[in-house]
């Protein structure tokens, strides 16, 4: 019988600790009606989802993804609409489309939905037959919908017998509706995800973690999340446009079904780029005037789920105001720093300093990395790039520098080469404080994604801010690291 209380929800595993983008991937199957939308909408509650479009012949559809909430657990969820031809074809999911192959193969497990009160349906037997071909490797999980008001145990059961002959194990009594069988569709759900959270590296499991094992590449290979930001008028849509026109556009922001946050992905020289919370500001953009249109909450918000952030400057405005950054932007990159995310200051609009003003475009050239240096002391060699989004210009080099920035912050130094290059810094004489070159007795990097190492120190000892810097900076020179945040974590040795 089903229950609609919460069952113990507790996972060996912190999922709110993976990057969004390796959590494991559960797609909704099943024909028209069945409930996929109402169930996506629950798993996904109140957050965003973003928008496939499936270019398939002349249709164009869209496969919804959100991040699924269900308990302690987290995985990405798909509403497999966008895979279905037309119904009225009598047949559907039957045309493996591209996009069908791309989707399947990042799918870990299936929750075939069938409709209860209709008992199994031709389509619904061609749907299992679909997954079989298509989806082998996929776990499937069959969930009879829209149970509330079937709580006689007779009928349920009876159901039962009949869904589980479409092959795949005990079903599960759910509605999608009222959230009933969610506890049960958690615990069918917990040992598959965990398994799959078990294979993941190391290190991308948990903040804290000590990794012992790792693919370097395989780790700097992984979807770059871009977050373009900048106050309205600055040129971001300009620069978006130009940056997907360029590229090989893999999904189109276009779609009318989301509103709030959907990503457009692109490909730069064979990398997979996200670019973060287009839309959110898309609809804000040139439309919304004044100071409180660029939400310093809702750009933390996004800060968050980026890697790198492009914060887009107005070059003519500099030019004119004689001085580089607003308020608001400097909080926006203190923020982007203080995040642990890796920031590439573009200044747009620089077409317009030509001809008569072209002595302010070396007076812009000059005066933005001086300011960004006193606005943002902790970090030098912060990469600024001078474009015209308008003209096309230079959106190379900015995505040079960002790719660039996100390798350095996916960046790995073994144990023995930090050692090897302790030695050679404790022996030279910069140290402010003379203890501390015995104080630390060995260095190690826990984590990437931004590089965190930890220096060992003997005893309850703490080294002073003016060595903990220098030893920073070192770091950051003499192992390429500069422009991104980099921290040092001190502990003591008993
Ligand atoms: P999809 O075509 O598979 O995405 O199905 P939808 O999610 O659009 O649902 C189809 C219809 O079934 C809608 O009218 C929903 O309100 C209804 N529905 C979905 N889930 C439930 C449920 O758990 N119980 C009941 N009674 N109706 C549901
Ligand atoms: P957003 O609000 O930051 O997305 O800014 P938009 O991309 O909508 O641009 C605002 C205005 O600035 C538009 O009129 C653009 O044509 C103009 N603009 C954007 N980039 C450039 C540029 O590089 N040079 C010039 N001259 N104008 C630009």
């Amino acid at each position: 019988k089903p229950k609609s209380k919460k069952a113990r929800m507790k996972s060996r595993f912190d999922f709110t600790k993976i990057d969004v983008s390796l959590l494991p991937t559960v797609i909704l199957v099943g024909r028209p009606n069945v409930g996929k939308s109402a169930l996506f909408n629950r798993l996904i509650r109140r957050r965003e989802a973003l928008v496939y479009n499936t270019p398939d012949d002349h249709v164009t559809r869209d496969i919804r993804e959100g991040i699924a909430k269900l308990g302690d657990l987290r995985f990405k969820v798909l509403d497999s609409a966008g895979l279905e031809t037309e119904a009225t074809s009598g047949t559907i999911l039957s045309r493996t489309t591209e996009m069908t192959g791309i989707v399947l193969a990042r799918t870990q497990i299936a929750i075939f939905l069938i409709d209860i009160r209709d008992g199994l349906q031709p389509l619904d037997l061609e749907v299992g037959k679909w997954l079989r071909k298509h989806a082998p490797k996929v776990h499937t999980i069959v969930a009879m919908n829209k149970c509330e008001s079937l709580d006689e145990q007779g009928l349920i059961a009876a159901a039962s017998g009949e869904a589980y002959s479409l092959g795949f194990g005990d079903p599960i009594a759910i509605s999608a509706e009222t959230g009933l069988g969610m506890a049960e569709l958690y615990e069918t759900l917990q040992p598959l995800l965990e398994e799959f959270v078990l294979h993941l590296p190391n290190v991308l499991k948990c903040e804290d973690d000590t990794l012992s094992e790792f693919d370097e590449n395989s780790e700097n290979n992984l979807p770059l999340q871009l977050a373009i930001v900048g106050r309205p008028n600055v040129g971001k849509s300009t620069l978006l446009n130009t940056l997907l026109q360029e590229n090989r556009v893999l999904v189109g922001p276009e779609s009318g079904l989301t509103r709030d946050s959907i990503r457009a992905k692109f490909q730069f020289e064979g990398r997979v780029i996200y670019l973060v919370d287009t839309a959110g500001w898309l609809h804000r953009s040139g439309k919304e005037k004044g100071p409180s249109s660029l939400s310093i909450v809702q750009t933390r918000k996004n800060l968050m789920r980026a890697h790198v952030v492009a914060l887009v400057l107005d070059g003519e405005e500099i030019a004119r105001s004689r001085s580089s950054m607003k308020h608001e932007e400097v909080m926006i990159a203190r923020r982007t720093i203080e995040e642990g995310r890796a920031l590439v200051v573009v200044v747009n609009k620089m077409d317009l300093l030509k001809g008569k003003q072209s002595s302010m475009y070396e007076k812009v050239v000059q005066i933005v990395p001086k300011e960004i240096q006193i606005e943002l002391p902790q970090i030098t060699g912060i990469p600024i790039v001078f474009i015209s989004a308008l003209e096309g210009k230079g959106r190379l080099d900015v995505m040079n520098q960002v790719v660039d920035a996100y390798r350095k912050w996916c960046s790995r130094l073994s144990t023995a080469r930090l050692n090897r290059w302790l030695q050679k810094v404790l022996s030279r004489h910069s140290w402010k404080d003379q203890s501390t070159q015995s104080k630390i007795k060995y260095l190690t990097q826990v984590k990437a994604r931004p590089p965190t190492f930890v220096a060992f120190l003997s005893g309850k000892t703490e080294l002073s801010d003016a060595d903990t810097r220098f030893l920073t900076k070192s770091l950051k020179e003499d192992f390429d690291l500069g422009g991104i945040p980099v921290r040092i974590v001190q502990r003591a040795t008993s």
